[in-house]
């Protein structure tokens, strides 16, 4: 506990940044005890993530090593908590599934030596998986996925949200889910059903107050699981609420799932969209199409008086939106009642479904809905126009 405390006090001062190369570097060191080569070069290591200090990443190993094999992944998470600038480090051993063979793929490609192949895609029984991205945090991402997945519900579509945000899970508080999720067969969890749609979030598995360098980040295998080994059933259509910034988790997203496609959510300011370009981009150099860009906050109405103030300058996504040749799917105002509906676990296209902002969000729906046009990804479910 002290070391950590104290780590926590000396990184507060100094902020080192830690790239991927110092991390690959340090597990390095680590030696697989059976092959003799260090863990890296043998491509046993994927899925590096380091979101502020708080690292994890991926060991593969044949299950049958795996209870062995613990002291080289404890030796692997010690090698890295010793770089300056770690918070926390968390490293889980993952058994090869679909491809035998297949490597561990960094997020900078397959390991040298390794057989570049595929691992076969997670979530393929669902008709359309769409990410719902932002550039950077706290732009609206998981009320707008929240609402999205709810909105196409009501249009009839069999939806689920997934909150792929593993250091930050903001869907049990939107949702106002408490309750764990069950797993009937001892393999597999049931995603909890709310307001008609299917939920999973790791925070339905570890409790909020739980400190986040406690909690054991690692985007690869939990995203992994939360994907393979929950039982989502047949799904017309799958959210999933990304953690912000175009990390790893994007970059698995975009490699173990077939997305249909991603949805960037922004805030009119300038700086958001600068960000919200860099999501857009990462998307489209990893050749998964961007459905189009939803402007959140995007003016202000007043619940006194209904005067419409456009305190941040409106229209930049529909504009940035026109200019990256992508569409525009719709703005959402800032409103106390949205905001209130998805810190209370009430968000307003449930709680008030004929409100004019749950009107909004199933007008973005539908538009999202019709970007992804009549291709495969696209199942048949019967439209319900809602008025
Ligand atoms: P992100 O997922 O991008 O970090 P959140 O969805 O958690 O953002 O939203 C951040 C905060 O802003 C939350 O308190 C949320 O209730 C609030 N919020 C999001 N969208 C709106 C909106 N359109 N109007 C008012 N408050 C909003």
């Amino acid at each position: 506990m002290f070391h950590i405390l104290l780590k926590l006090f000396r990184n507060h001062i100094t902020m080192p940044d830690v790239s991927d190369g110092q991390i690959l570097e340090a597990l390095k060191t680590v030696k697989d005890p059976d092959k003799g080569d260090d863990i890296v070069s043998l491509g046993m290591v994927s899925g590096v993530v380091n979101r502020n200090g708080n690292v994890g990443f991926s060991i593969e190993v044949d299950a049958a090593r795996g209870a062995k094999l613990e002291p080289m992944r404890k030796a692997a998470e010690d090698a890295v908590i010793a770089i300056n600038g770690v918070l926390s480090v968390t490293a889980v051993m993952t058994a090869p599934t679909a491809t035998p063979g297949a490597a561990a793929q960094s997020s900078s490609g397959p390991a040298p030596g390794q057989n570049p192949a595929p691992r076969a895609k997670l979530l393929e029984n669902i008709g359309a998986v769409i990410a719902v991205a932002s550039g950077k945090g706290g732009v609206g991402k998981s009320t707008t996925s929240v609402n999205l997945a709810l909105a196409l519900s009501q249009l009839g579509h069999r939806t689920g949200i997934l909150d792929a945000d593993i250091y930050g899970p903001s869907l049990p508080l939107m949702m106002g889910i408490t309750e764990k999720p069950d797993s009937p067969d001892g393999k597999r969890l049931s995603p909890i059903e709310k307001f008609g749609i299917k939920c999973m979030s790791i925070g339905f598995m570890v409790p909020a107050d739980t400190p986040m360098i406690w909690r054991g980040p690692m985007v690869m295998g939990a995203l992994e699981q939360m994907m393979g080994d929950v039982d989502w059933g047949n799904l017309d259509v799958l959210i999933v609420d990304m953690p912000p910034g175009t990390g790893d988790a994007q970059l698995t997203m975009a490699q173990r799932v077939a997305l249909a496609g991603a949805v960037i959510v922004s805030t009119p300011q300038d700086l958001a969209l600068l960000d919200a370009r860099k999501g857009l981009n990462m998307f489209r150099r990893v050749d998964v199409p961007v459905l189009g860009i939803i402007e959140n906050m995007s003016y202000f109405l007043c619940p006194h008086c209904g005067e419409r103030s456009d305190i941040f300058t409106h229209g930049g996504a529909r504009k940035a939106a026109a200019q990256m040749g992508v569409d525009f799917l719709g703005e959402v105002p800032l409103d106390m009642a949205i905001r209130e509906g998805s810190d209370m676990g009430r968000p307003i296209v449930a709680a008030d479904p004929d409100s004019d902002h749950a009107k909004t969000y199933r007008a973005i729906a539908e538009a999202l809905w019709n970007t992804l046009g009549d291709g495969a990804s696209r199942p048949s479910a019967p439209k319900i126009i809602m008025e």
